[in-house]
């Protein structure tokens, strides 16, 4: 997986939250890059990104970061693609490339492409990996490791500028997957914008439900809703612009989605048991096919350690057995 020879001689990192600070760690522990610049909004990130030592050059715009880089990833929340990609139209290199890691791609083609000059070859992407944790200091190197990482290049993409950025994912250990930035939308809208949908849904429903949520919901949550939880924390910046980012594909899963539980629940007001096994079968199979593709891990309860009883166990054949 490591690669003998840096493919790209100056990486400019716009943003280093969770997904920029991980590229930074993988690209340096990998050696595909042989400098980095980087930079953020904020001064405090800036100062933390030097802390960490991110990068080889922290430096204070967008448009210093893009100055003389090969290639230019740009790792914001999606809603402020458009005015970043016009600060740095200028400042961009000619044979430059320029790439994204929004969750959604179509609204990232269509405000970032008008600023990228001509030249310059513009490839977004997506690497469907992360955590529910923001920040520099939340990355880690190996976050890309059999994860994908989904490019969307516009038709009239340059060939070998798509292959050297999936070379770039590639070395950083991702499975590197193209298709147009629509298909990527209507994919991910029911892999993964549904489900942060459902999940704010429902935490926020149990959170109304005032009674019983200061203790009884807390206390219990290993139920189920311990999980929708994890994803409900994920950061409220990001997941605002996906859903207006994204939102016809969204509104068409989510017509369906109503659908569905309209069924459901028909089933549960008949006593239609049949209906409801034959539904859970189905959905039972589809967890072990991501399993067997090695999308997570098999261990039971996700694979969260456990305590240990509170009483060494009994020696097996239980004492009662013996007797
Ligand atoms: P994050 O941890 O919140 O980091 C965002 C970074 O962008 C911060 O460094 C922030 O700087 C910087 N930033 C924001 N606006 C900027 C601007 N106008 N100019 C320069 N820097 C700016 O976010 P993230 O989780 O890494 O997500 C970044 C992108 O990755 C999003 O588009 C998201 O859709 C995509 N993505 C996220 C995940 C995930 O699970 N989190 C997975 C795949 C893809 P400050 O700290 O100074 O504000």
């Amino acid at each position: 997986m490591t690669s003998p020879q840096p493919l790209f001689n100056r990486l400019a990192l716009i943003g280093v939250g969770l997904i920029g600070s991980s590229i930074a760690r993988a690209a340096r522990a990998q050696g595909v890059v042989r400098s980095i610049v980087a930079t953020a909004r904020s001064a405090a990130t800036r100062v933390r990104v030097a802390e960490l030592g991110l990068a080889d050059q922290v430096v204070e715009s967008n448009a210093a970061a893009a100055d003389g880089a090969d290639l230019v990833i740009v790792s914001i929340p999606v809603g402020q693609s458009g005015a970043v990609a016009k600060e740095i139209g200028h400042h961009l290199k000619a044979g430059a490339i320029v790439s994204d890691v929004g969750s959604v791609k179509a609204a990232v083609l269509r405000d970032m492409a008008p600023h990228i000059p001509a030249g310059v070859h513009f490839v977004p992407a997506h690497p469907v990996a992360g955590t529910e944790y923001s920040g520099p200091d939340a990355g880690f190197a190996e976050l890309f490791v059999n994860r994908w990482c989904i490019l969307t290049p516009p038709e009239n993409a340059d060939r070998t500028a798509v292959e050297r950025l999936a070379a770039f994912w590639s070395a950083l250990g991702a499975n590197v997957e193209i298709m147009t930035a629509d298909h990527h939308d209507l994919v991910l809208a029911v892999t993964s914008h549904l489900p942060h949908l459902i999940a704010y849904t429902i935490v926020g429903t149990a959170d109304e439900f005032a009674q019983v949520t200061r203790s009884e919901v807390l206390q219990f949550s290993a139920g189920g809703f311990r999980d929708f939880t994890r994803i409900a924390a994920s950061d409220p910046t990001m997941w605002r612009d996906v859903f207006l980012a994204n939102k016809d594909a969204v509104l068409e899963m989510l017509g369906r989605f109503n659908e569905d539980i309209a069924g459901l629940t028909r089933a549960i007001r008949r006593g239609d048991g049949e209906a409801l096994f034959a539904h859970f079968t189905r959905t039972r199979a589809i967890r072990k096919g991501i399993v067997a593709v090695g999308q997570d891990s098999p261990a039971p309860d996700f694979g969260r350690p456990h305590p240990g009883l509170p009483h060494a166990p009994l020696p097996r054949p239980y004492a009662a057995d013996e007797e």
